[in-house]
């Protein structure tokens, strides 16, 4: 039986870090077995907030790709594709365009809290405001039957939903409604404990080195009421035990919680018993990036090999597309 399609993607605004891996990848990861699955570089997504600055674009695609197999994914049982390589999703982009009411952009609650978050760069662009319309095409174009986001982008797939009612009423049947996949959400935060974001440069990244990792973790905020090392510790309010919930075993975690409460483990000492259980899961994905960064065609031929299948998948579609709509 012909599995069932997801389409999701990300924007090459630099490299991944642990909040990509516990947000969507390890989530993307386990989503290959079920279903047939689209993984896109949305790399004109990307411009609508970096339209002056598109260098980082290009170097950004190759890494996320990296990341993307140093972490699990796998380019045999997923299409990895670059948006921009498949023109059919600027075409299909304006066909939405068409129908889509200003006043379902306008709403959208997640343009607002972005103008306001960015609000360093100038967002009142045509293509800022339309962005949920390309998204559409993105997800519309492989009839893609679920969507996995997290729960701030659920609106954008209800957008998306409208948008194929709206053409499939117009027109005639083509695109089946997709379902939101929530992903769940990812508990670590920032070393500063805020979200982790590049922005806000508190990110630990997936590539980065066994001395960058031991220096961020050293730098991490802990739990704001352990003040002097002979206070006992809330471990539940502690982003370093949440790391150590994921990279430690059990037992020793069970250990640390303990030691924490009664004070008769440091800080400084939890950190760095953290920062090597971390470093000893990242150190197969460190040998994995160093051996495809040194045979780069391997990649460049995952994309050619990704493009050629969206391709055909999407030239399918806009045919179906361009017969109904008499055009
Ligand atoms: S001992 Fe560990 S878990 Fe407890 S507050 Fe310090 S860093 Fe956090």
């Amino acid at each position: 039986m012909e599995k069932k399609r997801i389409v999701s993607g990300m924007r090459p605004t630099g490299r991944l870090h642990l909040g990509h891996v516990h947000g969507a990848l390890n989530n993307w990861r386990s989503l290959q077995e079920d279903y047939q699955c689209f993984y896109f570089i949305a790399d004109w997504h990307a411009l609508t907030s970096e339209y002056e600055n598109t260098e980082i674009i290009k170097k950004s695609t190759i890494d996320i790709i990296i990341d993307w197999i140093t972490v699990g994914l796998n380019p045999e049982e997923s299409v990895f594709f670059v948006q921009s390589s498949i023109k059919e999703h600027a075409e299909l982009h304006l066909i939405f365009s068409m129908v889509t009411p200003l006043s379902w952009l306008e709403r959208n609650p997640t343009y607002k809290e972005q103008l306001k978050e960015m609000a360093h760069k100038n967002l009142y662009t045509y293509g800022f405001l339309g962005y949920p319309v390309l998204q559409a095409s993105d997800i519309l174009m492989y009839k893609a039957h679920g969507v996995p986001v997290g729960e701030d982008q659920s609106p954008h797939v209800e957008l998306t939903r409208e948008i194929a009612r709206r053409f499939n009423h117009f027109y005639s049947y083509v695109f089946p409604l997709p379902e939101v996949l929530l992903t769940p959400e990812a508990k670590i935060l920032g070393i500063d404990r805020r979200k982790m974001s590049k922005g806000y440069d508190n990110a630990i990244f997936i590539s980065d080195p066994k001395e960058v990792v031991n220096k961020k973790v050293s730098e991490m905020i802990t739990d704001p009421q352990r003040a002097r090392r002979s206070d006992p510790g809330r471990p539940e309010f502690c982003n370093v035990f949440t790391f150590h919930e994921l990279y430690t075993d059990k037992e020793k975690v069970k250990e640390i919680d303990k030691g924490c409460r009664e004070a008769s483990i440091g800080c400084v000492e939890c950190k760095k018993i953290m920062a090597s259980h971390l470093n000893n899961a990242l150190s197969p994905i460190r040998e994995k990036r160093a051996e495809l960064e040194a045979h780069l065609s391997i990649i460049e031929n995952i994309i050619d090999e990704g493009n050629k299948k969206a391709r055909k998948f999407a030239q399918t579609t806009m045919e179906e597309v361009r017969e109904v709509v008499k055009i």
